[in-house]
């Protein structure tokens, strides 16, 4: 309960940096996110969860808030290769690391499993040795087969 007051107060810090209204939908939009922390949802999934609450909500508005929360760095989201964005709340919200998770999608059975050691600090300081890049943030996706699928092969 206490973390979704201080992600609804870093929306609301955030909307009003940019000058936007703190709606209904947006609140709504980003608590789904959160009371599902650790699933990647697509932009239907979201929609069908905030419209139990809000049943006027458009499924276009909730791609424009989740485009917006993501611009604001509130959402993170995933391109997995079957042409479907995934979103899950942000990695600054989790409190979790400074960068995204790791995702870890299994061939077999599409699952997306998230893994937070991020480990990449010597290769992120690396690059910005060599380069001059600073590194913001990062997206990893691991290929191959999860547990129960290793599981149910042998
Ligand atoms: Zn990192
Ligand atoms: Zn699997
Ligand atoms: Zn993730």
């Amino acid at each position: 309960m206490e973390q979704q007051r201080k992600t609804e107060d870093l929306l609301k810090q955030r909307l009003k940096e940019k000058g936007l209204k703190v709606t209904h939908q947006r609140i709504l939009v980003l608590t789904v996110l959160e009371q599902n922390s650790g699933m990647h949802m697509t932009a239907e999934d979201i929609y069908e969860l905030v419209s139990q609450d809000y049943p006027d909500i458009g499924l276009a508005t909730v791609y424009r808030t989740l485009q917006l929360l993501w611009d604001m760095q509130l959402v993170d989201r995933i391109n997995l290769d079957d042409g479907c964005v995934r979103y899950e709340i942000g990695h600054l919200l989790r409190g979790d690391a400074q960068h995204n998770h790791h995702h870890l999608i299994c061939r077999k059975c599409n699952k997306v499993i998230p893994f937070t050691d991020d480990l990449l600090d010597d290769l992120e300081h690396h690059i910005e040795e060599v380069t001059g890049f600073h590194v913001l943030d990062h997206e990893l996706k691991f290929y191959g087969f999860c547990r129960d699928c290793m599981e149910k092969e042998n």
